[in-house]
């Protein structure tokens, strides 16, 4: 637990919350400022800035939340669709710097767009771009999977 930590004190309780799931790992509640009805946040209740900070096993039982919640709040609202995000590090536009996973439930005309819709100018990639790329990236999961 990190003492001046949002999210922590709303694990410990410090700060209320409107919880819809609790365990001994993880914690699910509806957001303050919801972007559509029904916004939750899933964190884990261990304190962890980013998703890659976690362990395997902590982002797996993190996401089985997720993964259980979803429909669950879709339901509760009645959205056909929903978007799942992270913010990630302050340059992904996080703002808690705890880890949390937005589940928001999406209805047709909510006035969201796709995540696309958060780049006004995608870059273009050419093919040859894509598949260096792409080595690289393999190469640092050989390294990654060794280390
Ligand atoms: P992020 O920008 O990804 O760090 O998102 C932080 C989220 O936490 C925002 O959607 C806020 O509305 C939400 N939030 C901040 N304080 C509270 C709170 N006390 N209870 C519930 N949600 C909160």
């Amino acid at each position: 637990m990190v003492d001046d930590c949002l999210f922590c004190k709303i694990v410990q309780g410090t700060i209320p919350c409107h919880k819809v799931f609790d365990d001994e790992h993880t914690l699910a509640f509806l957001d303050i400022r919801p972007l559509t009805r029904g916004h939750t946040l899933v964190i884990p209740k261990a304190h962890d800035v980013r998703f890659e900070d976690l362990s395997s096993e902590a982002a797996q039982r993190l996401m089985a939340v997720v993964h259980r919640v979803l429909p669950a709040v879709g339901r509760a609202v009645g959205a056909s669709g929903s978007t799942l995000a992270i913010n990630n590090g302050r340059e992904g536009g996080q703002e808690v710097p705890h880890v949390h996973v937005h589940v928001i439930p999406r209805t047709a005309g909510d006035g969201g767009g796709p995540i696309h819709g958060l780049f006004a100018h995608p870059g273009a990639a050419g093919a040859q771009d894509l598949a260096k790329l792409a080595e690289i990236v393999r190469a640092e999961l050989r390294v990654a999977r060794r280390g």
